[in-house]
C-alpha cells in the first residue's frame, strides 16, 4: 500500500507519517529531505538557488541515502551525514526556489518513484498525491493554521538549539506556502481524491490514530 501526506510547511507531516509507517511497519520517505539536499549541495558550491542551469548541472553528481533509525531517518549526501545541515535556516529558506527549478523536480521524482516501488510506503511531501504517487490507495492532506505551524517550528528549533523568533517564523511559513502553491509545476495542491485533516486543535496521536483508521478501511 502507498499512503501519500501532503500539506504546506509545519504542518506535521514528518511526525505523523514517520509514526504511520513505524506502526504500520512501512518505509517512510520524506521528500522535503530530497529537495532541502539538493538546496544545501547548491549553497556549498555557490550555486545561486534560482539559477536553474547550474543547479541541474549537479543532479548527477548527487547520491542520496535514507538510513531508518529508531528516531526517524537519517540523510546522507554523497556518503556524508547530512541530517542535520539540511535542516538549517538558510537551506529552509531557499528550498523552495530550487524546488521550483523543473529538472530538479523531475530527477527527484523518479528517484521517489523508484523508492516507492519497493513495497509498502508512506511519503510525505507537496506533490506526493497528485504528482509522484497519484495511484496513492491513500491520500491526507494535512493542514494546521499558520500561528499553529509557527509555535511549533519554534519548539522544533529549539530542541536543535536554533533561535528565530515566532513573528519571524510566521512570515518564512507564509512566504513558503506562497511559493510552493504557485509554482508552475507540480504546486502544492491538494488532490482530488485527498482527506483534508486540519491538525490546528489536535494531538499527534489523534492524527496518527485518525490516518490508520483510513488505512485499515481501505485494507478491508
Ligand atoms: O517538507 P519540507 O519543509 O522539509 O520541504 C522543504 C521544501 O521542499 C518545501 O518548502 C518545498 O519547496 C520543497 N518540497 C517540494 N516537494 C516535495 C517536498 C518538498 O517542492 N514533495
Amino acid at each position: 500500500m502507498q499512503i501519500a501526506i501532503d500539506g504546506p510547511a509545519s504542518a506535521g507531516k514528518s511526525t505523523i507519517a514517520k509514526l504511520v509507517a513505524k506502526k504500520l511497519g512501512y518505509v517512510y520517505c520524506d521528500t522535503g529531505a530530497m529537495y532541502r539536499t539538493v538546496t544545501l549541495m547548491a549553497l556549498r558550491n555557490g550555486v545561486a538557488p534560482d539559477d536553474a542551469k547550474q543547479v541541474t548541472a549537479l543532479l548527477p553528481k548527487l547520491e542520496f541515502k535514507f538510513v531508518p533509525t529508531a528516531d526517524g531517518q537519517l540523510v546522507y549526501m554523497n556518503g556524508e551525514d547530512v541530517s542535520l545541515a539540511i535542516r538549517q535556516e538558510d537551506v529552509t529558506n531557499n528550498a523552495s526556489a530550487v524546488s521550483a527549478i523543473p529538472a530538479v523536480r523531475e530527477d527527484l521524482t523518479r528517484r521517489q518513484r523508484e523508492i516507492a516501488a519497493e513495497g509498502n510506503i508512506v511519503m510525505d511531501g507537496r506533490d506526493i498525491g497528485t504528482t509522484v504517487l497519484p495511484n496513492a490507495e491513500l491520500k491526507v492532506f494535512m493542514i494546521a493554521s499558520v500561528a499553529e505551524r509557527a509555535r511549533r517550528r519554534f519548539l522544533d528549533n529549539q530542541s536543535k538549539g536554533i533561535y528565530v523568533s515566532i513573528e519571524t517564523l510566521e512570515e518564512e511559513i507564509a512566504t513558503r506556502d506562497h511559493k510552493d502553491s504557485t509554482r508552475k509545476t507540480s504546486p502544492l495542491r491538494q488532490a482530488d481524491d485527498a482527506i483534508l485533516i486540519d491538525t490546528t486543535k489536535m494531538t499527534i496521536d489523534e492524527v496518527v490514530n485518525q490516518i490508520l483508521a483510513l488505512q485499515a478501511e481501505r485494507e478491508r
